[in-house]
Formats: C-alpha cells, structure tokens, sequence
C-alpha cells in the first residue's frame, strides 16, 4: 500500500481546484469513492434523518496506518497521485487528496481506521479543520468516516440548503448510481425513517438493476436489456431499459466510464440516439451504461467535483457507444423494427420504410447490411402511405387481389396482367388478414406483415396523448346511455380524473351512488373497446408507479393497450385499410407504445433468396 504524501506544488497546480463540498450528497460521494478506491467488497453508508446532522461511511477496505490516517485529513495528502504525468492516466476515483480536508473543515468528522498490517486501528477526531485528538481504538481492518453537523460553521452554505426531502433524495442519488455501477460489491444503505436496504454481491449489472426497476415492469416484460459488447477498443456493460419504460427525464440515467460515475451530455446524446425511433423524441431511456477505456482517453481532471470527465476522441465514444445501444437494442426488438431505423434517429420517423432486412433472420444477424444509406429520403405519411399502395407488380400482390377483389382466382387469366395492374391502383389495392392477426400488404419492394392489435394501439397511444395533452377530442354520443356500478375507489379516481377523461372523449354523469352513466364514448373506436377501457382506466388510472411520468402518460398507454382490436378480431377489409393508413400517419410507426414490433416488412430479395432465385 503506498504512504499518504503531500503532492508537491506544482502538482497541485495542475490539478482543477477543489473539491466542492456543497451539500450533504457531496459528502457521500466522496466518501464511497475511497471505499471504493480502497478495495472494498463491502460498503455501508447510514444516514440521518436530516442527511447534514449524520452520514456514515463503513467499509471492508485496506484502511490505514495510524501515520496515514493522520497525514489523510490534511490538504492535497493523497496515496493515489505522485507525479503529474500520472494526471495523464488516473485509474483511481480520488487523486487530488483534497476531500476528506475540505469534508473535516465544515463539519465534526470522526475517522476510524485499521490496516491490514496493524493490530489496533486508529481514530482521528477532526472538528472544523482542526485536528482534535488522535487514539488507538480496536476495530476491524477497514475504515469508517462519520461527519456529523455539516456547514456548523459555515451557515451561509447551511442556509443554501434546499429541504430535507431533496437533500435525502439527491444523497440517495448518489448512493444508488455507485450500487447500480458497482454489482460486485455488497451494499448497505440506511436512511433513518427512510430506507433500510442491504445487496449482497449481485452477480451481474441485470440483477441489480431489477432490484430498482423491475418492479414496474408489466407482467412477462423483461426489467431491461443486458449489455456488454466491445467496439473500438472500448468496453461496454450495463443494463438499458425497454422502450415502453422510457421516461420524461434523464433522471433514471447512469453512466460510469472506468467506474467512475459522472454525468456526461455525450453518452447521454449516444445512449438516447442508440435507442433510434423506438421512443418519441420527448422522452429518454432509462439504463446503466459502463464503460473501459484506455485511462489516458479520459481526461477526469476538468471538473471540481469529477462529477463530468471529457474524452480525448468525443466523437470516437459518441460514435462507438451510439452503435453499441443501438446493437442492443437491434437484438431485443423483434426483427424488422429496430433494424435499419437507426440513421435518421428521432427525427426521421420513416426512415427505415426502405430498408431492406430479412424479418425472421435479422435478429440473430449481424446489423451490418440491413442499415439505410444515410442519404435515404425522408418520407411522410402520406409519402408512405403512397409507397404501401404503389403498383408492385408482384405476382403475390396480383394473387391477393384476385382473391379480396372478388376477382376468382382462376378467371384470372395469364394475358390479363394489365387488368389487374389497373386494380391495383391505390385504394383498391387489397390487404389481407392472416388467421385474424396479421394484415399482409403488398408494396413496392415486397410485402409488409402487421400486427393489428400492436399497430391499433399504436394509433390510439399517439391519438390519446394529442388529446390528453391538448384540447380533447370528439366524442361519439351513444343513443342509449351505458349504466355502471362502481366500487368506492373507481368512484374516487373517476372524480379525480374527471378532466383527462372528459379529454379523451369520454361524457359520464353520477347516476345514483355508486352508479355513472356514461353518455358518450371517444370518436373512431367501437363503443364496446371503448367501454372495455374506460373500466380498466378507472381500476388503475390512479395507480402508483414510480416512473415518474405524468398520469397523462399512463391513461394514453392503458387506453390504448385496451381500445385495440385484439388479435384474433376479423376485420373487414375497409377496417383494414383503415388501420393501415392511420399506422403510417402517426409518429413512430415502427413500434407499439411498448417498444414491441407493430410490422415487419419482407423483401423481393428476401423471398427470392428463399427460394433459390439468386
Ligand atoms: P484522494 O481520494 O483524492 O486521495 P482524500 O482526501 O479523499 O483524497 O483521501 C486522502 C487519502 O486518504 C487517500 O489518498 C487514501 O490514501 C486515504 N483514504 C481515504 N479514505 C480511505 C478509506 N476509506 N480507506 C482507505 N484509505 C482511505
Ligand atoms: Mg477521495
């Protein structure tokens, strides 16, 4: 173990000043950080019930002899840094020895430590910057800081505290993204009156991350999708939450480059681009992103509190952490959706219509290949539904039509090619329905297969939110009012959402006690699906979930989830076309509000190559 030396000044000048200690949260950090940098395999940290009365940090670590820990309390004392090339390539989270003074000078700080070499341990006593006492004490190898009344003698920064609820909050921030990053070290974590959690070593990034978010994760749906893989040289491992559980902020977000966990704008940018279009632009994945790279590629010494580092190639680790995400993200959604959307990101909403990606195969392939030309043209709506109808000349196609045009089958004769061109033309052009679940459609380059039920839900999802979120929407009057009996605590989120529901399109009045009478239904579903749904919006519209996202959110989702047609509904051929054109007039076509497929599309070449034809 290296001794505690004072860095020499010129040292100290090159490194940025100070370690900022602003509030309870800081503390925390820079505490965990030399456990961590201690080699621990077991980190407790308790915390009072106002976090700037109490914070303890315990831990299995090398601890310190009694020399050191004398010489650890005083300014710029560091065992991790001696010359100033190693700035170049820091591979421990402290380096300037500046925390635990800047700690002990606005608090009381009591340090108990015992290295692995001694028989006794030692306590250093610290009370606002001066040293009060140092003792033997008999204790464990390891070491354990408690600072208590932080900023006693510094009330300005006291005052600029927010309230106890945020401090708590912003600490446990803290405490969770280390336990998150760190899987292989047991963690502690006690809030008085809050928290009290104990995680033994976990074996993979997956399994602690479920601890926290696979809680509101729907049935059968996985707490998020494992990761690891390596481009460029650079190492990459963590967890990325599915689509459907992305979230109106980043707070949910965790980066750690070299173990370190920072905040960082360019893996932020990388990790929200990896996700393509499978989420609106408004929203942001959740995940835990690690990455290993070369130490002297980051430069960690450009922010007081380390909070952000800077690479030497921004672009290199955009690029590579871009294309990592959206790897995974590739092999998780079914096949034909995530591939090929990845160049034009949010923005772009068609951008993948073109591509070509064998459904099926795509998913155990490799990516490469089945990616857009990054010039591809970006296409609307309309442009696409245009593309869909688009004479193909496709022997399959002409069968189809044969078929739903009424035309049999076998009156079709070889010559009359040119007929059935004619029949083909736009709206004529028929879609057929595949054992009451998928619609087969012919377009230009192949065929597209849908999923009714994922593509409705996806029309109704982006439907309810324009609603939702704006002025409301029409309302469909029904000629004899729907009674129903509901229980005291549908009654209550009923009246408690009354405004959302009224948006969405729903007309109901009190009738009775425990009864409403529901007079009018949102326009363009069946007053049946639209029933179905009101029913379940009133048993969990209210629910707590800890997403975060405004209930807003969570109606658009369940409604759409229960207005859809099901799998296994016939629908009429009008009905079909319908849904299609409404698919490829929304915002992300690709994907259900959960990030499921809502189509896959077949090539030419696809079916060709099936069939031995090239
Ligand atoms: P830095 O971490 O930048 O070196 P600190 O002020 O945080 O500076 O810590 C000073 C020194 O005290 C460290 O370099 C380390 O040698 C020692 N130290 C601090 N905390 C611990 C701990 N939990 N276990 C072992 N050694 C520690
Ligand atoms: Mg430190």
């Amino acid at each position: 173990m290296t001794r505690i030396r004072i860095l020499a000044p010129d040292v100290v000048g090159k490194i940025r000043a100070g370690e900022v200690i602003d509030r309870p949260a800081a503390v925390a950090k820079e505490l965990i950080e030399n456990a961590i940098d201690a080699g621990s395999r077991l980190i407790a940290v308790h915390v009072g019930a106002s976090p700037e009365r109490l914070i303890r940090v315990l831990d299995d670590g090398a601890g310190m002899t009694r020399d050191d820990a004398a010489m650890s309390v005083k300014r710029h004392a560091t065992s991790k840094l001696e010359h100033d090339r190693d700035l170049e390539s820091i591979k421990t989270l402290g380096f300037r020895g500046e925390a635990l003074a800047s700690i002990a000078e606005v608090s009381r700080m009591t340090l108990s430590t015992r290295s692995a070499e001694d028989l006794t341990g030692t306590q250093v006593e610290v009370l606002g910057g001066t040293l009060i006492q140092v003792s033997g004490v008999g204790r464990a190898v390891g070491t354990t800081v408690t600072v208590e009344d932080l900023f006693f003698n510094t009330p300005a920064r006291l005052r600029f505290l927010k309230s106890r609820d945020s401090e708590t909050r912003a600490l446990a921030r803290v405490v969770w993204s280390y336990i998150l990053t760190m899987p292989a070290i047991h963690w502690r974590f006690q809030v008085e009156g809050k928290e009290d959690v104990d995680l033994p070593l976990a074996g993979d990034f997956l399994e602690r991350w479920a601890l926290v978010y696979g809680r509101g994760a729907t049935k059968g749906a996985e707490a998020g999708v494992p990761f690891e893989g390596e481009i460029a040289g650079i190492l990459f491992r963590g967890v990325l939450g599915t689509p459907e559980q992305a979230r109106a902020n980043r707070d949910h977000q965790f980066f750690a480059v070299n173990g370190r966990v920072v905040s960082s704008p360019t893996l932020g940018a990388a990790l929200r681009q990896g996700y393509m279009n499978l989420i609106p632009s408004d929203r942001y994945p959740i995940g835990l992103l690690t990455i290993e790279i070369d130490p002297s590629l980051v430069d960690v010494n450009v922010h007081p509190t380390k909070r952000e580092v800077r690479f030497r190639d921004e672009s290199r680790v955009f690029q590579s952490t871009r294309a990592a995400v959206e790897e995974a993200m590739r092999r998780y959604v079914p096949a034909g959706v995530g591939a090929g959307i990845g160049a034009g990101g949010a923005g772009r909403p068609f951008a993948g219509v073109e591509f070509a990606a064998p459904p099926g195969e795509a998913s155990t392939q490799e990516s490469g290949g089945a990616r857009p030309s990054a010039s591809q043209p970006l296409l609307d709506g309309l442009e696409m539904a245009r593309a869909l109808y688009a004479p193909p000349g496709a022997l399959g196609a002409d069968s189809m039509v044969a078929r739903e045009g009424g035309i049999p089958g076998n009156d079709v004769a070889p010559g009359d090619v040119g007929a059935l061109r004619e029949n083909l033309a736009e709206p004529e052009i028929a879609i057929w329905q595949l054992h009451d679940r998928y619609l087969l459609a012919p377009i230009r380059g192949g065929l597209v297969i849908i999923d009714q039920h994922a593509a409705h839900e996806r029309i109704l999802y982006e439907e309810a939110r324009e609603r939702l979120f704006g002025a409301g929407g029409p309302t469909q009057h029904l000629l004899f009012p729907r009674v129903l009996d509901l229980t005291r605590e549908e009654l209550d989120t009923l009246l408690l959402h009354e405004t959302q529901m009224r948006r969405l399109g729903y007309e109901v009045s009190l009738f009775g006690e425990r009864q409403i009478a529901v007079r009018g239904v949102p326009a363009s579903i069946p007053e049946e699906a639209a029933m179905e749904a009101l029913k379940r919006l009133l048993v969990t519209a209210d629910e707590d979930d800890a997403s975060g996202d405004p209930p807003e959110e969570r109606i658009a989702k369940t409604f759409a989830c229960h207005a859809a047609v099901r799998s296994g509904q016939p629908l009429k051929p009008e009905e079909r076309r319908a849904l299609v054109d409404r698919l490829f007039a929304t915002g992300l076509p690709h994907g259900d509000p959960h990030g499921r497929a809502t189509y896959v599309r077949l090539s030419m070449e696809e079916l060709d190559r099936r069939f031995g034809r090239r």
